[in-house]
């Protein structure tokens, strides 16, 4: 008997009769991982656990550890849905169904919608076949009968797909009871397992992403191998739905956005604006203390000048269409770069006066598809929190250093702990592609380096991914509920430097070229404050509320003391608001409870005697009562310290 050489990922080597499967080497192993083993690996290729190995392999077992399982879990899952749609339904036709990000879609034509008790039914059907337990079998069909088999069934989307994506003289097909599919594999052996699954929507999709095609409906499903995952993960849709702060910008008057106005355009009301406000005022006088000046550009701007920058060619899609003046075309600004760079340009600069920080909430406007707008995290009009930095190249790692701690120094301000940090560097496989010589971007990527590890920072490095004018770090932040935000961006530009002929004169006398880096913190105040509602819940802590205090006397009676204590409290600077409607207690304690109102302070007869308030918080509920001074530098601090509770 003839056998092979199986070598498992711990290094060791076992001899076994050619045509063993993947899975008589798991159970060989131990019982416990033929049991939990979804797929193998052979040879760096995903291939069923009944596939017959023939000749020596590296061998993996995969379990529901691995990612690429479980997504070859979510594959088979979308299989059981085909399953279940054509059994109620036989006659739709069938697209693609492909594992996803948590889960799987299926698409579909059928000539009614799918509706939300259709889904019920698909959902119940599947657990039906899923409980069979039915093995997923894999088929090798000649290709004219495989495309025969699909005519016969009138399934013309698959028969495409066969024609065009089977090369083989052999086409593979997988079966899962009476359900069969054109599919490369691998699959879990049956579906017993397949149990942790919600179909979640319908969306419209067309037919490889071609608006000529038809129109097909996807069915997205959410699917986790263990049944706690899933949980974990409805429920943090559910918070993600909870939190949505289009949804709270509306409840708690924020800001809108306005169809007369035009899509992807801001209102900020004025309790948006206040907030604003408060995260405007901290973040200047922040630029101020550590050396930035602040400036102002014009938002139109001649159209020249972006030719000279460059955007006018490549950035030319993300851009409003030019407006004619006097003959002239004006363009509506995209970006502050070139306006800092002519400010820098006023003067010839001095090696003595860099770096030169120059920092602007610069009001931007970009081009976005309607189909992409999404609140205030993907608008057409935003004010980035925008600075450009012209250095000296022994300048770059400390302002580099800086950038990164002022990145640090929002997150902490802003209650957020944790964050994920990005370099992308330039493809040193096609330097030809990216402007600036090797030394310029070895340098800057060196200082990038160097200053992370002198910072230890962790990060991850991803070749290949820089603009073509520098390379760069992203610091993302990770909200509440654990989802990463894109904000700080730190990155060098070795294009505009050269297009704009950027100089100083150096201490050598002559002239030199200077080191540019754009960074932004928040990327753009709107996105900034959807995260920040999101994380926060609508909740905002006390320096950035709108409302700080609501007071609430407990009847009629009390509104002298009621006005004299909200007149206390505004003079001591606090945004206040009395609450004198002739409303229960309980409806006025409701009330600012669902407007978020850190503190509301109950004032009857005891207090009025005793010339004190009793405090409530929002989250910590009643704190007792206590005299007004108290509350006002407890609260003082709170806000100076900007305390996050
Ligand atoms: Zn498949
Ligand atoms: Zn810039």
């Amino acid at each position: 008997m003839s056998t092979i050489q199986i070598t498992l990922p711990d290094g060791s080597a076992r001899e076994v009769p050619t045509g063993t499967t993947a899975a008589q080497v798991a159970a060989q192993i131990g019982p416990r991982l033929a049991k939990d083993a979804l797929v193998a690996r052979a040879d760096g290729e995903l291939v069923d656990l009944s596939q017959p190995l023939t000749h020596n392999a590296k061998l993996a077992i995969l379990t529901p550890k691995d990612p690429d399982a479980v997504q070859v879990f979510r594959h088979s899952a979308a299989h059981l849905l085909a399953a279940a749609v054509l059994e109620l339904y036989p006659n739709v036709k069938l697209g693609i169904g492909p594992p996803i990000e948590n889960g799987f879609f299926y698409e579909f034509v059928r000539d009614q919608p799918f509706t939300p008790e259709d889904l019920e039914k698909i959902e119940a059907k599947m657990h039906e076949l899923a409980a069979k337990d039915l093995p997923n079998e894999r088929k090798l069909i000649p290709k004219p009968e495989a495309v025969e088999l699909y005519r016969k069934s009138n399934q013309q989307f698959k028969c495409e797909l066969v024609e065009e994506k089977a090369v083989e003289p052999m086409v593979s097909f997988y079966t899962t009871g009476k359900f069969i599919d054109f599919c490369r594999g691998p699959h879990i052996p049956s579906t017993g397992r397949i149990k942790a699954f919600k179909l979640m929507n319908v969306a419209g999709a067309y037919w490889k992403g071609d608006e000529k095609n038809p129109q097909m409906q996807r069915i997205y499903g959410a699917c986790f191998v263990e049944q706690k995952d899933l949980d974990d993960y409805l429920h943090k849709l559910e918070e993600a739905k909870r939190r949505d702060h289009r949804k709270l910008g509306t409840e708690l008057d924020l800001f809108s956005i306005q169809d007369e106005a035009g899509p992807g355009l801001i209102f900020w009301h004025p309790k948006g604006a206040l907030i604003r406000r408060q995260m405007e005022d901290w973040l200047r006088a922040e630029l101020i203390r550590r050396g930035y000046d602040l400036v102002y550009t014009p938002h139109i701007m001649r159209l020249d000048l972006w030719k000279t920058s460059g955007h006018a060619n490549f950035y030319r899609e993300n851009m409003f269409g030019p407006i004619e003046v006097e003959k002239a075309d004006y363009q509506l600004k995209p970006m502050n770069c070139p306006g800092h760079i002519l400010i820098f340009k006023s003067h010839l600069r001095s090696y003595r006066e860099l770096p030169v920080r120059l920092a602007e909430l610069g009001t931007v406007y970009r081009y976005e598809r309607s189909g992409v707008l999404h609140g205030l995290l993907r608008v057409r009009g935003f004010t980035q929190d925008d600075a450009h930095i012209f250095c000296m190249p022994d300048q770059i790692e400390k302002e580099i250093q800086d950038c990164v701690e002022f990145a640090w120094e929002v997150l902490r301000v802003f209650g957020f702990s944790e964050y994920v940090v990005e370099l992308s560097g330039g493809d040193p496989a096609h330097p030809e592609v990216y402007a600036g010589t090797r030394e310029d971007w070895k340098r800057a990527e060196d200082a990038l380096t160097n200053t992370l590890n002198r910072m230890n920072v962790p990060f991850k490095y991803i070749p290949g991914e820089a603009a073509f004018y520098g390379p760069k770090i992203d610091v993302k932040l990770v909200d509440a509920i654990g989802r990463p935000w894109q904000l700080t961006t730190v990155q060098f530009d070795f294009n505009l430097p050269r297009r704009f002929n950027l100089e100083y004169v150096g201490e050598d006398g002559s002239r030199h070229q200077p080191l540019m880096v754009h960074r932004a913190l928040w990327g753009s105040v709107e996105r900034f404050f959807g995260v920040l509602i999101e994380h926060y819940a609508g909740a905002f802590p006390a320096w950035l509320a709108p409302v700080q205090v609501s007071v609430l006397p407990v009847s009629g009676k009390f509104e002298d003391y009621a006005k004299k204590v909200t007149q206390q409290l505004k003079d001591a600077g606090f945004r206040v608001h009395l609450d004198d409607r002739n409303e229960k207690l309980q409806a006025k304690i409701r009330d600012a409870q669902l407007e978020k109102i850190p503190y509301m302070l109950i004032l009857g007869g005891k207090e009025a005697e005793a010339g004190t308030i009793s405090v409530r918080h929002r989250s910590k509920g009643d704190l007792g009562p206590r005299p007004i001074d108290q509350f006002v530098s407890d609260l003082r601090q709170e806000i100076d310290s900007h305390a996050i509770q």
